[in-house]
């Protein structure tokens, strides 16, 4: 009996076709749906990194990072992420949900507001609610109603903070961090930026939208070493105190086992062919324009687009039907549906890996789809 509200709760999930499943992608499948937005993740000068870790450091860490688990690849890690990203220092998490989650309730309290973007990704999310500080969502991108609430809630407050992803996962648009920054310096607010997507694609040294954007304030950037840097954990990355501080108060940091010694080694790797090896972003911009070319978004400006296209779909069953006739043509294209996203939509995402071919194939679907719905942006 007591355990009976999960058969009622999975009878409705599979009622309204919100029931998650997994399944394996067929290696012969084109991948619409990866974020190896650099191809590093199957890499061979990766692989090989993190073999030699293994041989010579073991599988595990076998504790905190404060205890047994710290390595001095650790270190050169922290150190490579720092000088990626043009800060004094920077922090590895096991992950960039755990990053987040521990980051935020270290910066922010009871006594403090967080002005979050509505599409914030679910850890950013989790880590305000954690914090327990008053959070107020400004309209998605819209940094007039980030003025607007901070013109009328910021005095009331101690500490504020404001907290956006820089590239948004499921709609690929790009805030506007300049404005957010300089609104932040007005009103002295924090800013964390979540730059997951957009490590190792934007920016002149893959730094991310922070580098593009030019801002040179001491902002608190986070991410993650498992999208285009092919590996896997999480950082923070910023000023030198804001590092020592979170050694002391990032209780995601503090009391979880030590990133593994290949993960560590191949994020290193990672990082330092994304500095090395700019012909990788190069290529995976070029398949970007021409996947825009085709859905004739080629008036968005570099700040519009990104790796990720989202295509807007009328109803739940027809992006399944979609995301079928993908499958049936060997094409893997994820339908993303609520309540990941207020509405259902397919979503492609690039990499510097896909044949101009393969994009084309996939427009070759969506080009059916154009004509027989009304939802398709
Ligand atoms: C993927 C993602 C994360 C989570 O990173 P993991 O390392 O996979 O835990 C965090 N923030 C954003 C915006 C993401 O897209």
């Amino acid at each position: 009996m007591t355990y009976n509200w999960i058969d009622h709760d999975l009878l409705i999930l599979e009622k309204a076709n919100w029931c998650r499943t997994v399944r394996q992608i067929p290696s012969e499948f084109v991948n619409f749906g990866s974020n190896d937005y650099l191809g590093l993740a199957e890499d061979d000068r990766l692989k090989n990194a993190a073999i030699e870790a293994i041989e010579k450091y073991g599988t595990g860490t076998t504790g905190s990072r404060l205890l047994s688990g710290h390595r001095d690849l650790h270190d050169e890690l922290e150190a490579k992420i720092a000088r990626l990203k043009q800060t004094e220092d920077a922090l590895v998490f096991s992950s960039g949900y755990l990053a987040n989650l521990g980051t935020i309730p270290a910066l922010v309290g009871k006594r403090d507001l967080i002005l979050a973007d509505q599409y914030n990704h679910s850890c950013l999310v989790n880590g305000c609610r954690l914090s327990g500080a008053t959070i107020k969502e400004f309209h998605h991108l819209d940094w007039q109603d980030l003025e607007f609430l901070l013109e009328k809630y910021r005095s009331v407050f101690q500490r504020c903070l404001i907290v956006t992803n820089s590239v948004f996962s499921m709609t690929g648009d790009v805030a506007p961090l300049k404005e957010i920054v300089a609104l932040s310096s007005c009103y002295g607010a924090m800013v964390m930026v979540d730059e997951a997507h957009a490590t190792g694609v934007f920016g002149k040294n893959g730094s991310g939208v922070v580098e593009m954007a030019e801002i040179d304030q001491p902002i608190i950037q986070v991410g993650t070493l498992s999208k285009a840097i092919g590996s896997l954990g999480g950082f923070v990355a910023g000023t030198a105190k804001l590092i020592k501080y979170l050694r002391s108060r990032a209780s995601t940091w503090i009391y979880t086992t030590a990133l593994s010694p290949a993960d560590t080694a191949a994020a290193i790797k990672g990082i330092e062919l994304i500095s090395s090896a700019p012909e990788l972003r190069e290529k995976l911009w070029q398949n970007i324009r021409r996947l825009a070319n085709l859905l004739h978004r080629e008036k968005q400006n570099e700040l519009g687009s990104s790796p990720i296209f989202p295509i807007g779909m009328p109803d739940i069953p027809s992006t399944l039907a979609l995301a079928e006739r993908f499958w049936q043509n060997s094409i893997y294209a994820p339908a993303i549906r609520p309540p990941t996203v207020p509405s259902p939509r397919i979503r492609i995402s690039l990499t510097a890996k896909h044949s101009p071919d393969q994009i084309d194939r996939a427009w070759e679907i969506l080009k059916t789809i154009r004509s027989d719905s009304t939802g398709v942006e």
